[in-house]
């Protein structure tokens, strides 16, 4: 039951098997006696979640279903949200309530869906692992001694346990695809502009995108499908992007004539051997579906990692200016002066990772240094922007690993950030280059989940939609859960 995907939820819906109440009771009682272990949710409010599926099978009875009636969602903490706290994990929002909700909240409340509390995730998304969050890190389902990757691991780690059927994540840098491949989801970064960052809370605003992470591609679809659009409140949202029918997408059943573009750098000396040998069997699986593999090369990849770690942390480093305990969030005791109430509740409210990247960035942006980093980085952004742009010249899509390694063990990389930073060697370049990309579940590492990206031109999720959902058919990797948590694996 907890492992129920959206759409099969929403069939019971219709069919008048279930309530919104219901499936709400459900998940609220997983989350009673799972979270401890999990860590996944920061925030949960049982009676907001039980009224608004009240609400819910209310309007239903009156007024039929909207696209999301009675499904629940939970929802990373980098979303702002009307109801209770939203910290993005982060001592330096203390008592921060957000006085509106982010578009893409507006958007699924119209759609009737339940929201069921703010997940876990790395203090303002920087990191791959959960483990930057002031909440304390974050178990993964498939293995407790593990992390779920990161940022959005809360999400990750809900939804593969079973104590949400779905939630929202947000992806700078791999922050969605990422810890969907450890946890064993399907995750979608639509591409940059699809959709609204008004009232996300900004990390670096030329990458971050939000998307869903769910247990199967149509779930993934469902929930993009209520989330694009265009928003006046966001310069960088797209008006007039082309759309398509969302869960049309979704009814491939086999790969006839698609050119798949398999690059080599993402297939590289050094990555887990089995993460490897899956990723190519899922290639193989897709050639019996009827694709061609087409061997193909980005030549930039490897300059991607450096590049993002200059751009990312420059964009932070001014967008987290904002917090100078003024007018909402962590103040220090006493302050003696301005400057004094500035640096001490700074230094008090930000966390180890997202003080360095203030520093990275602030450097990189200084004068007499900007020239040589920030604008070489984004020199070399154009540079990996041109490689696909050749690529998608070849291919239809390009199949790559979402991440090089299964989960790792708690605590294994928190003191070396280089290693850390290099977890998302194959999901930064897509954010470089503002493309649409999406992991899902095709086998395991250790009995670990491995985690599959498509990549597309952008405006062209169908394509990626596709291909997952003929791969999904063919496969049942989507239908395992762990056994920890009253799955079948
Ligand atoms: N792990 C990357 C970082 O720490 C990406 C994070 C993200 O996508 N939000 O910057």
């Amino acid at each position: 039951m907890p492992f129920r995907s959206l759409s099969n939820i929403q069939d019971q819906l219709n069919t008048g098997s279930t309530t919104a109440v219901e499936v709400a009771q459900l998940y609220l009682d997983r989350i009673a006696q799972y979270n401890d272990t999990l860590n996944a949710f920061v925030f949960i409010d049982p009676e907001h979640v039980l009224a608004q599926a009240e609400a819910s099978d209310a309007y239903r009875a009156e007024h039929g279903a909207r696209p999301l009636e009675g499904l629940p969602i939970a929802i990373k903490d980098i979303f702002c949200t009307q109801n209770g706290p939203t910290r993005c994990c982060s001592n330096i929002l203390e008592g921060f309530e957000a006085p509106y909700d982010a578009h893409v909240i507006t958007r699924l409340k119209e759609a009737g869906a339940v929201l069921v509390g703010k997940t876990n995730m790395d203090e303002f998304a920087m990191g791959s692992s959960n483990e930057t969050s002031a909440f304390g890190g974050v178990q993964n389902p498939w293995n407790t001694d593990c992390i779920p990757g990161g940022s959005s691991g809360g999400s990750a780690s809900a939804v593969a346990a079973g104590l949400t059927p779905a939630a929202l994540g947000t992806d700078t840098g791999g922050s969605i695809r990422q810890p969907a491949a450890l946890t064993g989801l399907v995750g979608l970064k639509p591409t940059y502009g699809r959709v609204s960052r008004r009232g996300i809370i900004a990390f670096a605003s030329s990458l971050d995108q939000a998307g869903p992470m769910t247990r199967t591609v149509k779930d993934t679809a469902m929930l993009t499908s209520v989330m694009v659009g265009h928003d006046a409140g966001d310069a960088t949202s797209v008006a007039d992007a082309p759309n398509f029918d969302w869960l049309k997408a979704c009814e491939n059943k086999d790969m006839k004539g698609l050119r798949i573009g398999k690059p080599k750098e993402y297939f590289i000396d050094g990555m887990h051997t089995e993460v490897r040998a899956q990723v190519e069997a899922a290639l193989k699986k897709c050639e019996e579906l009827g694709a061609e593999i087409v061997d193909i090369s980005l030549p930039h990849t490897e300059y991607a990692v450096a590049a993002y770690y200059v751009i990312a942390p420059s964009e932070a480093s001014t967008n987290l200016s904002r917090y100078d305990a003024v007018r909402f969030g962590h103040r220090c005791d006493k302050p003696e002066d301005l400057e004094d109430m500035y640096a001490r509740s700074r230094d008090e409210g930000f966390g180890a990772e997202v003080k360095r990247r203030i520093l990275t960035g602030t450097f990189a942006l200084s004068s007499g240094y900007y020239d040589a980093y920030y604008l070489k980085a984004q020199q070399v952004r154009t540079l990996i922007i041109n490689d696909f742009k050749q690529a998608f010249e070849q291919v239809d899509v390009i199949a790559t690993p979402t991440s090089p390694i299964p989960a790792f063990k708690s605590g294994e990389k928190t003191d070396d950030p280089l290693t850390m930073y290099l977890s998302d060697i194959f999901t930064i370049a897509v954010n470089l280059a503002g493309l649409p990309g999406l992991s899902q579940p095709c086998g395991f590492a250790e009995d670990l989940p491995v985690g599959l990206q498509w990549i597309a031109p952008a405006w062209q999720e169908d394509k990626i939609l596709n291909a997952a959902s003929a791969y999904e058919n063919a496969t049942d990797w989507h239908t395992k859960s762990p056994v920890k948590f009253g799955g079948a694996a």
